[in-house]
């Protein structure tokens, strides 16, 4: 059983959040799924390792918390009885605790079927009754050893003992589609990641300067994009080659200046593969004051060469925040592999800080800026990644 979280909840939109999340869930474990009263339902066949579930779980955004339960049919005749669902309920409880050992437990229950003849509080009385008779345990309702959660649905009932947090955010697609400018460093995966949190779906573009350099950054991308795949399931990856337009602005223009013109030629060729595929807006990893490039004044020269927006997640962040989260992640390990850099092979000494648009474009005459963007789109190769691989 999953739980969306509350924010989720509180979306107009709620039906296609949890529609969303129910499809998500479906392709991520490979089991049916169904939405019951705020609540998604798998039901698992016997032989499915629960590991593996948990694992594939923990990477769906959009799940509050998960649990794996035990389900007791209510049906209508047993609803109306004394006896009935909440017998059964009883006798599996006390057949699944039996075998613990526990100082202390609470039950806790929650009824989202009204029509059960018993309140949630009863439901506790009843069953923690049996459960202290049974195993002597302690009743601790604030700090339970065992907390044995019973909910109460419509056709059936459900018990569990251990709750699961998922990742939070937004299921995966809700929030529309983005493009993730991936280089082979350790910002643009992270950066990646909370759009994937936001429930943004995202099409990954990644410049490499093969032949002059190896395919060494081409292999590392690849290996993020697997990393990253559990969590939206297909990931399209654009491989674009950058070396000869670099030869250019290199004896072209300034030198101060080439990271900038990389950057902005980045911009205008990644935003025509986005509108191609229906991306709103592209992504960075860009955080302010970096590294030289990433001053303020640079970024909004960026930006000025592109017309969808440059979303940039990590803005605010730290060196160390982002790397605690790339750890986090799995990422980082990847990211740190030595590979040369489009851009730094040829990095001037010192590269301008305060760049304005006006400038770039007037260096940017001495190009053919149209035809060099459609002869590197012309140029382009993609691979398609796809999780599970079965
Ligand atoms: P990262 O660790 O993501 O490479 P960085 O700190 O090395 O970031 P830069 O090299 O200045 O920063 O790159 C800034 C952003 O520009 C990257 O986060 C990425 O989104 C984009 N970028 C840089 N190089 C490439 C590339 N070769 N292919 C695709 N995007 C790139
Ligand atoms: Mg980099």
């Amino acid at each position: 059983m999953a739980r969306p979280g509350k924010l989720a909840s509180k979306w107009k939109n709620r039906p296609f959040f949890e529609k969303s999340l129910v499809r998500n869930i479906a392709r991520s474990t490979k089991q049916e799924a169904r939405r019951i009263r705020g609540r998604v339902l798998l039901e698992l066949r016997d032989g499915v390792p629960q590991e593996e579930i948990r694992e594939r779980l923990k990477r769906v955004f959009g799940i509050a918390y998960f649990a794996f339960a035990y389900k007791i049919p209510l049906n209508p005749p047993l609803l109306k009885g004394e006896k009935g669902g909440l017998e059964s309920l009883k006798e599996e409880i006390l057949n699944k605790v039996e075998g613990m050992t526990f100082p202390s437990f609470g039950v806790i229950t929650r009824r989202s079927n009204k029509n059960f003849p018993h309140t949630s509080q009863e439901v506790n009385e009843i069953v923690g009754r049996v459960v202290q008779e049974r195993t002597k345990a302690k009743v601790d309702l604030d700090h339970p050893h065992l907390p044995i959660h019973i909910e109460i649905l419509e056709k059936e009932a459900l018990f569990y003992f251990e709750k699961i947090s998922g990742p939070g955010g937004l299921p995966v697609g809700v929030s529309g589609k983005v493009a993730c400018l991936l280089s082979g460093g350790i910002d643009s995966p992270v950066s990646a990641y909370q759009m994937l949190k936001r429930g943004c779906e995202i099409l990954f573009i990644h410049f490499h300067s093969a032949p002059f350099t190896s395919t060494a950054s081409q292999e590392k991308v690849k290996e993020v994009v697997e990393i990253l795949t559990p969590y939206q399931f297909t990931s399209h990856v654009y491989f674009i080659p950058f070396a000869e337009l670099q030869q250019e602005i290199t004896t072209q223009t300034p030198a101060p200046y080439r990271v900038i013109l990389y950057r902005r030629f980045m911009v205008r060729i990644a935003e025509v593969l986005a509108r191609q595929e229906g991306a709103l807006a592209l992504v960075t990893g860009d955080a302010i004051g970096q590294v030289a490039s990433q001053t303020l004044p640079n970024l909004s020269t960026i930006q000025s060469a592109a017309n969808l927006p440059i979303l940039r997640p990590l803005i605010g962040m730290d060196k160390q925040e982002i790397i605690r989260l790339a750890q986090k992640i799995g990422t980082y390990e990847t990211s740190i592999q030595p590979h040369e850099d489009c851009c730094s092979y040829l990095m001037p000494r010192e590269p301008v800080t305060h760049s304005t648009p006006k400038e770039l474009l007037r260096i940017e005459e001495a190009m053919d800026v149209k035809g060099w963007v459609s002869k590197i789109l012309s140029q382009v190769s993609s691979q398609v990644f796809h999780f599970p691989t079965s």
